[in-house]
């Protein structure tokens, strides 16, 4: 018989599907049951118009392995291929059957439309629209995947409402036959000769009952048409027991005479494989928190049970169904490169890519879960995924419903959002640092930070409604502990004025403010800021006045010093304390610090300030220095700047000349 060449398409997809570009040949399967999915909904639906009496209990795909022949059989008895149809639909992929039984659905959807099923489990105050049997594929790369794993492949299929049946036959790239054949009902029965083993290449693994279930229970467990096999299991054997009662059917007895040891046989069963209904696709009102919680540790491979599940429909220009979950704990990876983000995505119950990070923005990237959408195509690919109109759609309507349902928590139950804050708190402050306040506007809102007056959490929004007076900023302090911010000298300045303090203690945390327009109309500003707002007129008067009196003395400390410090000067805020460093301009102290510790960061400096307080003995005993002479008054700025750089938390310059004058002036 002649062969006929594929199209050149065709050929271009099967050479390389022959190949093997997708690393993950798995996927055949999926991609055989997928269609066998779509040859009963085509039947189905059509059963709805023709009175044949079939219901979707009658149709059902079976997987049947064959160790001996070394092949591999998917049999449907869904709508079947005419002779031109197996030609056509095999022969050519730019020609989808699905696609062009969709368009005439729809148009016939338009002329009627009270025919059809409705889904399943829909819940959600939209009604669902019928859209008939939703049926799946844009284009026809699927069944070429079988030759990933297959080298002949042989179809014989009988349409529905024909006697006839054919079957195609190809071993690859040099074409394919078509010859008249027989087949007892209609359908679809593919079947694959698989490869033979190679090297690292093993072909047998989908013979085994073990890789089969699995697969299907990876990929196509929700299908809605049983899958099943036949599977060989051992039962214990049933005998007569001796005694005189009678027992029930499978009842064991009880009674004290002896029992023989339980002999075993090995019967074959028809299992079905897939559970066929998707959790998601249930209706909210029927499931449980226990439901979700198994279905979570199940899929996702967490011991803990997740802290919040969240289970949506979405109907409108894209419609899905999507079920996220935020996990109790961080896991230990999450910042790094190792960490998979992103969700599961469904075609219609049927798994298209395992996690699909184009759904979540990178600060969600703790949340997992999955999405199924009759919109997104079974067959296309990661790239043409990421300009996916429908997609971004989604992943919009997913941003949002995180974001409220977080809102939400904290409203609602204040612990739970704690806990989520010290998992998933940084991960946020990333996202806000990281898109250089893009995005601050819509987290902000989630945020968190220790109230310096309360000891507690608080949001943004809880210290701006507490803000009292003249208090016209947000002030902040970051450091290492909350400890080490209490201690700075300018901290109890600010408390004594009734103000609060955030206390930031992450890394991130004052680069990620810098990133921020300030808190709803309020600016942010650091404690250690010398241009802090809160003092009065007089106050900053009366320091202008002695910063002109002492001029000399600041000029003489500033010489001293060198380039050590930009400028010194002299400040109301110091409280208890005779100095402290503060800086001026872009960089703070807390920021050096943090990118001194990074590897490549260790250059940038914040230019340091000076401050005096002329309150204090100890400013007192500078003017002495100086009126005692040069050295007196260098050896001195130097013991008290190297104080205020301890204060700060940051390395003194000069370790033995730090000690050196702390003994020469214990010896004195
Ligand atoms: P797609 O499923 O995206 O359309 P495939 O390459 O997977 O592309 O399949 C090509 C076409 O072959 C299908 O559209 C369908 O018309 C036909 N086909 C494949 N398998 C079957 C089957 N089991 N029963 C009926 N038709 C089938
Ligand atoms: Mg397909």
């Amino acid at each position: 018989m002649a062969k006929k060449q594929f199209k050149t398409e065709s050929k271009r997809l099967l050479d390389l599907m022959i190949n093997s570009v997708y690393t993950n040949k798995d996927i055949f399967l999926r991609e055989l049951i997928s269609n066998a999915s779509d040859a009963l909904d085509k039947l189905h639906f059509k059963a709805l118009t023709d009175n044949s009496g079939i219901t979707a209990g009658d149709l059902y795909i079976r997987i049947q392995p064959d160790k001996k022949a070394r092949t591999l059989t998917i049999t449907d008895n869904g709508i079947g291929m005419t002779k031109e149809e197996l030609e056509q639909n095999l022969g050519t992929i730019a020609k989808s059957g699905t696609l062009a039984f969709r368009s005439a659905m729809n148009a016939k959807d338009a002329k009627d439309s009270s025919n059809g099923e409705k889904p399943e489990g829909e819940n959600e105050n939209t009604e669902v629209a019928n859209d008939g049997p939703e049926v799946i594929g844009q284009f026809g790369v699927g069944f070429y995947s079988a030759f990933m794993v297959a080298k002949r492949i042989t179809v014989i299929s009988r349409a529905y409402g024909s006697e006839e049946a054919n079957m195609w036959t190809s071993e690859g790239l040099d074409g394919y036959t078509v010859e008249p054949a027989a087949l007892a009902f209609p359908g679809t029965v593919v079947t694959l000769w698989l490869k033979d083993n190679a090297g690292d290449e093993n072909y047998d693994k989908y013979l085994e009952t073990y890789t089969l279930r699995e697969l299907v229970r990876k990929y196509s467990d929700y299908i809605r048409y049983p899958i099943k096999m036949e599977v060989e299991t051992t039962r214990v054997k049933e005998h007569e027991c001796e005694c005189e009662h009678e027992h029930e059917d499978g009842e064991e007895c009880t009674c004290e005479h002896e029992h023989k040891d339980p002999e075993y046989e090995t019967v074959t069963e028809d299992q079905t494989l897939n559970s066929m209904v998707p959790l998601w696709r249930r209706n909210k009102a029927e499931l449980k928190d226990e439901d979700y919680n198994s279905f979570y540790t199940d899929k996702f491979h967490d011991y803990e049970a997740p802290l919040m599940h969240i289970h949506s429909r979405i109907e409108g220009a894209v419609t899905y169904n999507s079920l996220l979950y935020i996990p109790a704990s961080a896991p230990y990876n999450l910042y790094s490169k190792n960490y998979k983000r992103g969700l599961q995505l469904y075609s219609n119950g049927v798994l298209i890519m395992e996690s699909c990070e184009d759904l979540l923005p990178e600060y969600f990237g703790f949340v997992k879960g999955l999405v199924d959408s009759p919109d997104i195509s079974l067959n296309i690919s990661r790239e043409m995924l990421q300009q996916n109109r429908q997609l971004r759609a989604i992943a919009n309507g997913l941003k949002k419903k995180i974001r409220s349902e977080l809102e939400k928590m904290l409203e609602n139950s204040r612990s739970d959002y704690e806990k989520f804050f010290a998992a998933f708190g940084l991960s946020l402050k990333y996202g806000i640092y990281e898109s250089y306040g893009m995005e601050a506007e819509n987290l902000q809102d989630l945020l968190m930070f220790r109230s310096a007056k309360e000891d507690k959490l608080i949001t943004l929004r809880e210290y701006v409604d507490a803000m009292t007076g003249n208090q016209t900023e947000i002030y902040y302090a970051c450091g290492e502990s909350p400890e080490m911010i209490r201690s700075l000298p300018q901290y109890k300045y600010l408390i004594d004025k009734g103000c609060d303090v955030l206390m930031m203690t992450d890394n991130v945390d004052e680069f990620m403010v810098k990133m921020m327009n300030g808190y709803k109309g309020k600016p942010f500003k650091s404690i250690t800021d010398n241009d802090v707002n809160i003092a009065g007129e007089d106050e900053k008067k009366a320091m202008e006045e002695k910063q002109a009196e002492n001029k000399e003395l600041l000029d003489a400390i500033k010489t001293a010093l060198g380039e050590k410090v930009k400028e010194v000067r002299l400040s109301a805020r110091l409280a208890d304390s005779p100095a402290a460093l503060t800086s001026e301009g872009p960089l703070s102290l807390e920021m050096e610090k943090v990118l001194s510790e990074m590897p490549l960061g260790g250059e940038a400096k914040a230019e340091r300030i000076l401050e005096l307080n002329p309150d204090h003995p100890v400013f007192e005993a500078l003017r002495k220095a100086k009126d005692a002479g040069e050295d007196e008054l260098a050896n001195y700025a130097k013991l008290i700047y190297s104080e205020a750089l301890m204060m700060a938390g940051l390395k003194i310059d000069d370790p033995a000349g730090f000690a050196a004058a702390i003994n020469a002036l214990m010896t004195k």
